[in-house]
């Protein structure tokens, strides 16, 4: 075989090809088959893959990193930026878009709501990643920082590797309104609050304008939480209703939502001075 077989054989990965390709080598350098193995592991890691998402300096986007095992023998791991790329991928599908960027670092604490809602949100999070079922309710004024929170909070789920999706009620107002009338849609939006293992729901029942929320539109999201506690999956609210006027909706279930939050409940009063879209009018 002559050198340029050689190499050829080798690229050509099949196991088989490569083994009798080394010992060609072998024959025509003179190299040990240690020497021959680690050129295969350094030829292996000198190339560039692929894959998109993140740019990993240790596998160079292959997913695979080459080395030799204890009999001096070719073998490869996966790169520890698989981890990563999956939840840069659980975080782009997730749909928390520009909520991403909402952290418990960014989260301002100047306020006592505020700190409460720090202090819940870090609960929460902990009971979670040690194995808790458990729900998060921030309800009450608009504008208070609920928003901020719960993203953070989701977030830092999806670090850890959860697979959360976001729902903001608003943004699927029109699909709501179509609820009573189009079985389609229902089913849709039926389905996509109960699949997800962390659903967060921003603005439960919240409408543009004054409008309020249908009864069909309150008839899904019962259905759907009593579902989601009966699944024993992970929901976290932000709603400007109180425990009360959801208590008015449904009594039952507004209770086992409030149960199956542990304590991670923050009711913020009305409160125009809460609100940090009026913080330059104060
Ligand atoms: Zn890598």
């Amino acid at each position: 075989m002559t050198a340029a077989e050689i190499l050829k054989a080798m690229c050509a990965g099949a196991p088989g090809n490569l083994e009798k390709a080394m010992t060609a080598l072998s024959k025509v350098s003179g190299m040990s088959a240690d020497a021959i193995e680690q050129l295969s592991v350094d030829a292996y890691n000198r190339a560039v893959g692929d894959l998109k998402d993140y740019d990993c300096p240790i596998c160079k986007n292959k997913g695979f990193v080459a080395y030799l095992d204890d009999n001096k023998e070719y073998c490869q791991r996966r790169c520890s930026c698989m981890a990563k790329r999956r939840s840069i991928r659980e975080a782009k599908a997730s749909g928390m878009g520009a909520l991403l960027n909402k952290t418990f670092e960014n989260f301002e604490t100047a306020q006592d709501h505020q700190k409460i809602l720090y202090r819940t949100a870090q609960e929460f999070v902990s009971s979670v990643t040690h194995g808790d079922i458990c729900w998060m309710m921030a309800c009450g004024q608009s504008g208070s920082g609920k928003t901020h929170i719960c993203a953070a909070a989701c977030n830092e789920l999806l670090k850890d590797g959860f697979s959360v999706r976001y729902m903001s009620w608003i943004a699927e107002s029109g699909r709501l309104r179509r609820l009573k009338t189009d079985d389609e849609a229902y089913n849709e939006l039926y389905f996509q609050l109960q699949d997800p293992m962390v659903l967060y729901i921003d603005d439960l029942f919240k409408h543009s304008g004054d409008g309020k929320p249908s009864d069909a539109e309150i008839g899904l999201a019962f259905d759907v939480l009593n579902h989601r506690i009966n699944a024993e999956k992970i929901t976290v609210i932000s709603t400007e209703y109180s425990i009360e006027m959801l208590r008015s909706m449904d009594e039952a279930i507004t209770g086992r939502i409030v149960e199956m939050c542990k304590g991670n409940v923050v009711r913020i009063k009305p409160d125009i001075n809460k609100n940090y879209r009026f913080k330059e009018f104060r």
